[in-house]
């Protein structure tokens, strides 16, 4: 069973679920979500961050194999199609930055390309839903370290004010579909709902490609995986 606003994997006892029928209904929330809301409405993912999509999420991060952007993109396709019957019928769509010089040192944003294919594959699969790509609209104001060696409260500070969005590619009150390839603990797309929300976004949705899940965060902090992950965790 998923936390219904973040996607993490609750640590629930199903027997005593089953009884509190009433907290089941509403949908129940991990302990992260509860203790500290997310400002934005939900975060879905196609799947777990492992295997073969991790594989091909590295590929197109730092191989350029910009060939799978097509595949990857009706995959997180998949994945907006869970928000069908609650977001709106108009969203505009941003993604994740990265740090200008990042960027202009491998010459795209994943997260931005992964946005753009998942348009293109959503305007045949939901024809209703009125989708815009605003490139712009949010952006990284300082370079933030690699998230992979910090533990989850070092991932908030490391990335806190860290976004800025300006207003004039921002219509006041729409709603947002923040996409980025990987939700690690959430502290990058709280950030970036925050920074939406504050410049005038009614609400924020989040779809990644990939999800980690907090057992796999805390082996990554441990450094268990050894350094080959280091550069997975740095956007
Ligand atoms: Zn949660």
């Amino acid at each position: 069973m998923l936390c219904r606003c973040c996607g993490e994997a609750l640590d629930i006892d199903l027997e005593s679920a089953r009884f509190a029928s009433h907290r089941l209904t509403e949908g129940l929330l991990c302990r992260f979500c509860k203790a500290s809301p997310p400002q934005f409405e939900q975060a879905v993912a196609y799947a777990v961050y492992e295997g073969e999509l991790r594989e091909m999420i590295h590929l197109l991060k730092y191989e350029r194999m910009s060939g799978l952007t097509r595949l990857l993109g009706g995959l997180l396709a998949d994945a907006i199609l869970a928000f069908r019957t609650e977001a709106g019928a108009e969203l505009e769509v941003v993604a994740v930055p990265l740090f200008a010089s990042k960027q202009r040192q491998r010459g795209y944003n994943q997260s931005e390309l992964l946005a753009r294919a998942a348009v293109k594959e959503l305007q045949l699969r939901a024809p209703e839903w009125r989708l815009h790509c605003v490139s712009g609209a949010l952006s990284r104001r300082r370079d933030t370290r690699s998230q992979f060696e910090l533990n989850p409260p070092a991932r908030r500070g490391n990335v806190r004010g860290a976004f800025e969005v300006d207003r004039t590619n921002l219509r006041p009150g729409c709603e947002v579909l923040l996409i980025d390839d990987i939700y690690t603990t959430g502290a990058t797309a709280r950030e970036c709902a925050k920074a939406l929300r504050r410049a005038g976004a009614a609400k924020v949705w989040v779809a990644t490609l990939a999800r980690a899940q907090m057992p796999q965060v805390a082996m990554w902090s441990a450094g268990v995986q050894g350094i080959q992950t280091e550069q997975e965790e740095s956007n």
